[in-house]
């Protein structure tokens, strides 16, 4: 039975690592648990949460905290940067974006032992532009009166 029950475990965790590595939309772990019901019907919305937390503490996803209830996964684990919408809170990435960190000033600075840093861009993103929900928008038509 103990057997049974490991496999099943695994099972599941193995279906939520594919599903979340197939796509780059950094889904929470709502969204996460709707892609899995489509293939384990059964599943409960708590062990796909309990598994995900297992699946980032391996280091087998990325965690993206971004304030309550705004807790966001990666199938990515590979060193990227992400940009996220202030309208709409979705997560993209910026596969390609090279940035040069003073990691060493860092350590200088706070005498901590530095082993990495997080960085993350924020903006509005073209859908939501095209829709006129960026901020800026929102200011323009306030003081040129639409
Ligand atoms: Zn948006
Ligand atoms: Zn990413």
């Amino acid at each position: 039975v103990q057997d049974l029950f490991k496999a099943r475990t695994s099972k599941q965790r193995q279906v939520i690592l594919d599903e979340l590595k197939r796509v780059d939309s950094h889904p929470t772990a709502d969204e996460v648990y709707l892609m899995v019901r489509q293939r384990m019907p059964r599943i409960s919305l708590g062990t796909v949460y309990r598994n995900l937390e297992i699946l980032a503490e391996q280091g087998l996803i990325q965690r993206l905290d971004g304030g309550p209830g705004r807790r966001r996964f990666d199938g990515r684990v590979e060193g990227h940067y992400h940009i996220r919408c202030l309208s709409c809170l979705r997560v993209a990435d910026l596969p390609d974006l090279r940035v040069s960190v003073p990691e060493d000033e860092a350590a200088a600075l706070t005498d901590f032992e530095v082993t990495g840093h997080a960085l993350e861009f924020l903006g509005i993103c073209p859908e939501c532009r095209r829709q006129g929900l960026g901020a800026a928008n929102h200011d323009a038509e306030a003081s040129y009166g639409g």
